[in-house]
């Protein structure tokens, strides 16, 4: 059956569902808070590679191995994965770029949305009300759709913070030149440090040269972190600076606790980098993804802990085995809904509980990494994994 269905947010998740829904027949209209084509949002992200495959032939750089460093920039472990790591742009592009002109309404910020029987509506901050069989949050980590579906939904903080930059592999100096190694090897490069790590890997520019795109997670309480990014003009406080946003007192902190905790290979790649922007790290999993004719996914549905590097990917799925859902539906579609929110409840949620747990190991158990040998690190992470599966543990 034919729907008529309201996507709020247009970023991964919502570029997707929309782009498998319009193939479905339905008719769609997303409405995305930013005015601009959200192309700026140019830093890199790792993928589930059977997910990257699916936006097209070599999509992405291949990784095939985790090597960690210590803080003396000794190799202390080496471990296969599976991952592909691409700009964000390209994914964000990939999934937009087949959607007709007019689907996508920029600058329309939602304000609320809701439910009655079998109908949804949603307000946009200029207050016109729009009405659909289907209205489904994308929106994100600070879902305004999260607050009809999950009224008791509260965000996280995990007290860190990922701080991110990007750089051209041929404007580093020869200090960086064992992690560089490592990474045009086809490695993802991980530094474990006192209460902080940095992961590191290889991508590719829009126009083809070879970048680092780095994350460094370091620990900060909520009071600093107030005092750090502040807050929007209704009070709310803000989740992330962007590149250059972070105040110069702030960065000339971070810029010397940079050289003094990392081995000059690692921190000279975070110091050649001029764009630094954070991000907070939350954690959050909604109830419930469904009430009604209001449906979550993506980081809407529940927040992608970085560390395992799925978010994207989850997003992805999300929208499609939604589109899917709805696609076959008829007299059915609660059902359906309520039985597509299970499956996705189970598929996504080991890789979430280990992110959390490996960010809350790596930046709280105070470990001395440079005692460790590989058989420690092996038997750690076996240890933390507990069974729970992860996709790019898939070559082993
Ligand atoms: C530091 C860090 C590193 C990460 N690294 C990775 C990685 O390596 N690999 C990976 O897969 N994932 C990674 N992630 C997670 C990934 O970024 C998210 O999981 C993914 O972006 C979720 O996509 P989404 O479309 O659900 O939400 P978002 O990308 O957040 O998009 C939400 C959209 O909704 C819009 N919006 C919000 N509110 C409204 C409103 N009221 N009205 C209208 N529009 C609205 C926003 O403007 C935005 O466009 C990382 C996250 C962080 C913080």
């Amino acid at each position: 059956m034919r729907r008529n269905i309201g996507i709020v947010g247009g970023s991964i998740a919502g570029s997707a569902l929309a782009e498998r829904l319009l193939r479905g027949g339905h008719r769609i209209e997303v409405f995305e808070r930013s005015s601009s084509d959200l192309e700026d949002r140019g830093l890199g992200i790792a993928m589930d590679p059977s997910v990257a495959g699916t936006l097209g032939k070599d999509f992405g750089t291949p990784l095939e191995r985790r090597v960690v460093f210590d803080r003396n920039g000794v190799v202390r472990w080496t471990k296969r994965l599976s991952k592909r790591t691409v700009r964000w742009n390209a994914v964000h592009h990939a999934l937009s770029a087949t959607l007709p002109d007019g689907i996508v309404r920029r600058g329309a910020s939602v304000r609320e949305a809701g439910g009655d029987g079998d109908a949804a509506w949603l307000r946009t901050e200029a207050g016109d009300r729009h009405d659909f069989d289907l209205v489904i949050g994308a929106d994100g980590i600070g879902s305004r759709v999260r607050e009809m579906v999950d009224p008791g939904f509260r965000t996280d903080f995990l007290g860190y913070v990922a701080i991110r930059g990007l750089v051209r592999i041929d404007e580093l100096p020869p200090e960086a030149g064992p992690v560089c190694e490592a990474m045009l090897e086809g490695s993802m490069v991980n530094a474990y440090l006192d209460r902080s790590h940095v992961v590191a890997y290889p991508i590719e520019s829009a126009s083809g040269e070879a970048m680092v795109n780095w994350m460094w997670y370091r620990n900060t309480t909520i009071d600093d972190l107030e005092g750090l990014v502040g807050s929007d003009a209704d009070g709310t406080p803000r989740r992330s600076l962007p590149p250059g946003g972070i105040p110069a007192d702030h960065l000339e902190t971070f810029r010397g606790e940079a050289s003094g905790s990392m081995a000059a290979s690692m921190s000279s790649i975070l110091l050649s980098s001029d764009s630094w922007s954070l991000q907070a790290i939350h954690a959050g999993t909604a109830s419930t993804a469904v009430a009604g004719r209001l449906v979550l996914i993506g980081d809407a549905a529940r927040i992608a802990i970085p560390h395992v590097g799925a978010g994207t990917s989850m997003a992805i799925v999300d929208a499609r085995s939604l589109a899917e859902a709805i696609d076959g539906a008829d007299a059915d579609l609660d059902r359906r809904l309520e039985r597509w929110a299970g499956t996705r409840r189970g598929e996504t949620g080991e890789a979430i509980s280990f992110g959390r747990d490996l960010g809350r190991f790596l930046q709280c158990s105070g470990t001395d990494w440079t005692t460790w040998s590989s058989a420690d690190y092996e038997r750690w992470w076996s240890g933390l994994l507990d069974d729970r599966r992860l996709y790019f543990e898939s070559t082993q």
